[in-house]
Order: structure tokens, then sequence, then C-alpha cells
């Protein structure tokens, strides 16, 4: 059984989907690994560690594609590659769902058979394979830094001879897998951090970090989580409430890490114009939900922007910025995802699993994902 590492190909993609260590578990699998050169070059990984545990390098994409069962990759094969898989190959990566449907009109037209990993359901049983923690988590850690390197003072408080440099003022906005690390990350460097959601569950995960939690409290916030734990879209008077709540705290805040998101739909807006404009010179703002939309109407991706004042900092893929550390994550998701459909060295997908069920997309020539196909 062939398994082939392909090197991602879209901009600011530096992570790999496999690791030297998690290719030595997929040949103690079973599978013959062959990974594309040069795919761990982003992550500092060297074609020659690869080899080390056992794998081959193909020379391109086409070669390293040939005859392989299971594809692995960060972001999936491009449309335009699919041709180069065999028919029937089953591929794990994040797909973008929602948003790159013409691509799986493509994969099923080839007959791949692709998962996307963002589907896998926030079940206790898939949190090893749960990609958007494990890269959720260092977005996190890593936009409170990106925050941090724009802001022109320090985070925490210092007493010193020549006087007291008084302590940033962090505030987290969605207080999910990023925004938790954010808020633990803000608290590390000796911020103040104040955080808010429309979960009243994220409560008390935020006060046990040590942030202080403000949230909009009326009867539609017990309504405001999904049985799979996800955000609803709220209505516009609760969107009201919640613009007059961050205005006022805002404006007392040298930071703003964003990270809402609504599954399926544009990112929620949080931070207005008027609320740029209130907070002091010098604040910065980042939003890590940029790519959907952005959570700050003046973010732009892929950049960084001084509007009235204030940094608003909007990088793209930013788990991509840490990767090593997201690769490694990442293989390892990959790993616990197909280990139980290994058997004695062979792919035998058990498809009543609900984990398989929920993050199939493409199989046979169709798109058969249900939420995908209502659509
Ligand atoms: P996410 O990335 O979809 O959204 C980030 C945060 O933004 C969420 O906390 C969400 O409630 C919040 N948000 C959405 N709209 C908002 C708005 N208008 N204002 C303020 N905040 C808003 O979320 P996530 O980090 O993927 O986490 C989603 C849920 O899944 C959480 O309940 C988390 O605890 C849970 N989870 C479970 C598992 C598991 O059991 N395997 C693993 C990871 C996460």
């Amino acid at each position: 059984m062939k398994l082939a590492v392909i090197r991602e190909r879209r901009e600011a993609e530096h992570r790999v989907s496999s690791s030297p260590d998690s290719v030595k578990k997929l040949i103690s699998l079973g599978f013959n690994v062959c990974v594309e050169t040069g795919a761990g070059a982003g992550a500092s990984i060297p074609d020659a560690q690869y080899e080390e545990v056992g794998a081959t390098i193909g020379s391109d994409l086409k070669s390293t594609l040939k005859d392989a069962d299971v594809i692995f990759s960060v972001q999936g094969l491009d449309a335009a590659d699919v041709k180069s898989a065999k028919k029937g190959a089953v591929q794990l990566s994040a797909l973008n769902p929602y948003l790159e449907k013409d691509r799986l009109q493509a994969y099923a037209d080839a007959g791949l058979e692709a998962y996307a990993m963002e589907f896998v359901p926030r079940i206790t049983r898939a949190q090893s394979m749960d990609i958007l923690s494990s890269q959720s988590n260092l977005a996190g850690y890593k936009a409170v830094l990106d925050g941090a390197s724009h802001f022109g003072r320090a985070f925490p408080m210092m007493m010193t001879a020549a006087g007291t440099v008084p302590p940033a003022r962090v505030m987290v906005m969605g207080a999910g897998v990023a925004g938790l690390q954010a808020i633990a990350t803000a608290k590390r460097l000796g911020a103040i951090v104040s955080a808010t959601d429309v979960r009243p569950a994220a409560k008390e995960q935020v006060e046990s970090l040590g942030g202080t939690f403000v949230m909009v409290e009326d009867e539609e916030t017990a309504e405001a989580e999904t049985a799979g734990g996800y955000a609803k879209e709220m209505s516009d008077d609760y969107k009201a409430k919640q613009a007059a709540l961050i205005a006022s705290t805002l404006a007392k805040q040298d930071i703003a890490i964003t990270t809402a998101l609504i599954p399926g739909r544009a990112a929620p807006v949080l931070i207005t114009e008027d609320m740029v404009k209130s907070m002091k010179p010098g604040s910065v703002i980042v939003d890590l939900a940029v790519e959907n939309g952005g959570n700050c109407e003046l973010s732009k991706p892929g950049e960084v922007v001084e509007v009235h004042g204030v940094t608003i900092v909007g990088y793209r893929n930013v788990p991509s910025r840490l990767a090593a550390d997201a690769s490694a994550l990442f293989a390892r998701n990959l790993v616990h995802f197909i280990t139980p459909h290994v058997k004695d060295g062979k792919l035998e997908i058990d498809y009543e699993d609900e984990i398989i069920a929920e993050s199939l997309v493409t199989k046979d020539g169709a798109i058969v994902h249900p939420r995908l196909k209502e659509e």
C-alpha cells in the first residue's frame, strides 16, 4: 500500500502533513511512504530525515502520486493536479469545503475519496485527530506574539528605578481553542486579560485561566451553542447589545485578539471602524478570523495596516507561521485518523464509523457529504 506525502503548493503554506515520527508509524502500519522532495523544507525537515526512517523520496508530484492508495496533504491537492492521483485514492487533508466547492467537484469527477479533516466531529474519541484544535491552539499563541511584536510597549508591569511601566490590557474575542490559548499566552506575558464569547460555557474556562469574562447575557445566550459546541449566528438585537459592550470595553484596551468564527458562515464583525477610532493610538488588533471575512471590518487578509493610529494585523494561515510544531501536530492528527482503518497492512475503512461518515466529502464520483449536498 503506497502512501504519498505531497509538497504543499499554496502561497504562504510552510507546513507538511507528515513528520519523520509520523512516517515511522505509518511504515509500521504497513504503508510504503513516498515523500515528495522538498515537502518538509518549510518546516525545517530535510528529505534525508524522511529517508532515515524508511520513506522514499518522490522527485515530483506526478511520481509521488503514481499508484498511491492514500494521499496525505495539509491543504489537499489542487484541482489541476487531481488527474495525477489514482482513481479511488483516499486523501486526508484540510479542504476548506464550504468555500472551495469547485475543487470538491473536481475531486468527485476524478474519483478521489476525500476526507475534510475540518469535519472530524468534536467528540472525545476524535480529539487526537482534530486538526482545528491542534492548529488553532498554535494560532492563538502566535497571535499574541504577533500582537506583542507590533505593540510599542511592554506586556508585563515593570517596576524600575526610572519608574513603573504599566501592564498591557489584552481583550480576546471568541474564547474557543485559539482564544483560550491566546488568553493563557497573554497572561504568561504579564498582561491584564479580558475575554468575551456568546457561549456561556466559555466563562468558566476564561476565568480558570485568570481572565475576566464579559458578555451580553440574555435569553438568547442559552441557545447560542449548537450540539457540536459551536456558536450560532446571533440575532440583530443581540449583535447591537454586544456591539455596545465591546465598544465600551475596547476603548480601554491596548491589544485585541479576535478569533470568533461560525462554521459555514462569514465571521461575525465585532469591531467596527468607530470602535477602532475609539482605541488608544498605538493599540493593536490581531484578527485571526481575517480569512473568513474578519472580525474587524478594517482588517485586510495577508496585510498589516495602520488605521486611525491602530495597527491591524491580518496574517493569513497563522499556524503555518509556526510550521515545525504545526506540522508535527497535524501529522499526528492524520496518523490517529487512519490507524483504526488499517488491518494487517490493508486499508479497511469502516464507513459506519461516525468520524468517517462526518468527514467523508467525495466518493465514487460524487460529493457525498450531507451538509455540502444541501447547499
Ligand atoms: P470556533 O473556531 O468555531 O470559534 C471560536 C470562538 O468564537 C468560539 O468560542 C465561538 O463561540 C466564538 N464566537 C462565535 N461567534 C461569536 C461572537 N459573535 N462573539 C463572540 N464570540 C463568538 O470555535 P472552536 O475554537 O473550534 O471551539 C468550538 C467549540 O468546540 C468549543 O465549545 C470548544 O470547547 C469545543 N471543542 C471541543 C473539542 C472536543 O471535545 N473534541 C475539541 C475542540 C473544541
